[in-house]
């Protein structure tokens, strides 16, 4: 990658972070990641912004062949498996926006926002206290964008979708 292209990645990730948040590390590295990616292909970089893509998604057909093993979700597999993780999420976004329109992303971020009452990217506050997203969160604004429930989707590729058991482990 030449400096430009660095750059335009560098920024397109932190405003990934700003912007889009995530319930752990790996989710919100990813967000970060293909923002990061979105912003190369936007600005005319579509090589650099696919090989970006196909890298992180190596790493998680990598660790998860049939792409129904790695939960995302789950707070071991997070830290342990973070590379992998982050390429099941981008690979999930890259699924959802080839079905659902590349605007899925704003859909999404419109959806969270009215579910969460965002404070903070990754945090949202409830009964007047601040919590972590979970993967419920973003399942349910996913959901919302697509127009359709996607638990089912998310359960068969081995991710836990609960808003209060894990949720409450983390606080
Ligand atoms: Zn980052």
């Amino acid at each position: 990658m030449g400096g430009d292209e660095r750059l335009i990645a560098v920024l397109g990730h932190e405003v990934g972070h700003k912007l889009l948040g995530g319930c752990n590390t790996s989710v919100s590295e990813a967000f970060a990641e293909w923002l990061g990616a979105k912003a190369l292909a936007a600005a005319g970089q579509r090589a650099a912004a696919k090989a970006k893509i196909e890298r992180h998604i190596a790493d998680f057909r990598a660790a998860d062949p049939a792409g129904t093993a790695l939960d995302i979700a789950d707070e071991q597999t997070d830290i342990k498996q973070s590379p992998a993780c982050q390429g099941k999420w981008i690979w999930i976004l890259t699924e959802l926006c080839g079905k659902y329109g590349d605007d899925l992303p704003a859909r999404y971020l419109a959806a969270l926002k009215e579910n969460v009452h965002l404070s903070n990217p990754a945090r949202k506050r409830v009964a007047g206290k601040e919590e972590r997203l979970t993967m419920a969160d973003h399942v349910q604004a996913l959901s919302k964008a697509a127009g359709e429930d996607l638990t089912g989707w998310f359960r068969r590729l081995g991710i836990t979708v609960d808003s209060t058991a894990k949720a409450k482990q983390r606080r």
